[in-house]
């Protein structure tokens, strides 16, 4: 009897950021992957006397690691009744992107994060620190960049996932480095950001390199590590002014969205440092030190998209895109 293996992942409750889990499910080849469940004492998910939670597959792809019959499954986490379980916030970014269908919006995530072998960054020395910033991004060359196999590895096993990557390179501070998905809707491009960072911490196992998306991860005057987060609605890719209008309407809302970027984000959003200050919003035409930024090229063609530049490499893009698609879209139909 030939069978498939299916790589079930969801998000745990763990806090203040939740953390993926997997666990492999053998099934039947010609049958799909089925509704299955979890101890959800041992993810901060449930209590040890109530311990049952229930993954619901939500997304699928081929599974790159692995051989061609088996598949990587996006789960949902619902309690026992089937309702949404407190930590799916998934289930309500879905609810708000059918809510505002009629916009079509689009994200493209930019998601930066930092490789570390074990306590100290990748390829950095072991007492004192390399050279100050200022060569390494997009650098090449043994001494700029540190890591490229795992990131090319990992470029591939996401193309091969058919996930919508649209680019990667290496970062301001050494050993960091960003990999982009998108542009799509806010559910998908989502599920997508969760399955390759999925893909990210399980190939660092191959290599024996940690992943982190901490949002400062050294201290002192190196970069952080953020993801920008790139959006349109249909009306902002066709004209000006509802691009103009959407930074408008993220300003009254700057506080809710900021509380919802990512924990630690003050560390991060301190002004310096290709960041706006957490406690101001602004925008500007290629302003790399506002909260939002109009690529020149929207300008220049009079449409387009704008940029988020608040949310943290650690924050949920379930909640990120939710937040910007309610605000944006709630303020248009004003
Ligand atoms: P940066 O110059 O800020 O480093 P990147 O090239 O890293 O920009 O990322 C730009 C992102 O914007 C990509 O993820 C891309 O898919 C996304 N993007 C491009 N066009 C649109 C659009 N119309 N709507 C939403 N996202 C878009
Ligand atoms: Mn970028
Ligand atoms: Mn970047
Ligand atoms: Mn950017």
């Amino acid at each position: 009897m030939s069978v498939y293996r299916a790589e079930y992942i969801w998000i745990d409750g763990s806090l203040p950021t939740n953390k993926l889990r997997s666990k492999t499910k053998v099934i039947k080849s010609g049958e799909e992957p089925s509704i299955w469940g979890f101890d959800g004492s041992s993810t901060n998910q449930a209590p040890g006397d109530e311990s049952d939670c229930v993954l619901k597959p939500v997304f699928t792809c081929p599974d790159p690691l692995r051989g061609p019959e088996d598949i990587l499954v996006m789960n949902e986490v619902l309690t026992t009744d089937m309702k949404p379980h407190p930590s799916n916030t998934r289930a309500k970014c879905a609810r708000v992107e059918k809510k505002y269908s009629e916009f079509d919006m689009w994200f493209g995530i930019e998601q930066e994060y930092t490789l570390f072998n074990g306590v100290q960054p990748l390829g950095w020395p072991s007492n004192g620190f390399p050279a100050p910033q200022g060569g390494y991004y997009c650098g090449v060359g043994s001494d700029e960049v540190f890591g490229r196999e795992l990131i090319e590895d990992h470029l591939e096993a996401c193309l091969e996932a058919g996930l919508e990557i649209s680019g990667i390179n290496a970062e301001v501070m050494p050993a960091q480095w960003e990999f982009q998905v998108g542009p799509a809707g806010p559910t998908a491009v989502s599920d997508q950001l969760w399955i390759a960072r999925w893909l990210l911490y399980r190939i660092g196992e191959e290599h024996g390199i940690t992943a982190t998306l901490a949002p400062k991860p050294v201290k002192g005057d190196w970069n952080g590590a953020g993801a920008h987060t790139n959006f349109s609605t249909k009306h902002m890719r066709e004209s000006y002014q509802p691009c103009i209008d959407a930074a408008e309407a993220l300003a009254p809302k700057h506080k809710l969205h900021i509380e919802n970027y990512g924990s630690d984000i003050r560390d991060r959003l301190t002004g310096q440092h290709e960041t706006a200050s957490a406690d101001s919003y602004s925008y500007g035409v290629s302003d790399r030190g506002a909260s939002v930024r109009i690529p020149w090229q929207v300008a220049r063609d009079q449409k387009g998209y704008i940029e988020d530049r608040r949310p943290n490499a650690n924050m949920d893009p379930y909640v990120v895109t939710r937040l910007i698609t309610d605000t944006v879209c709630g303020a248009a139909k004003k």
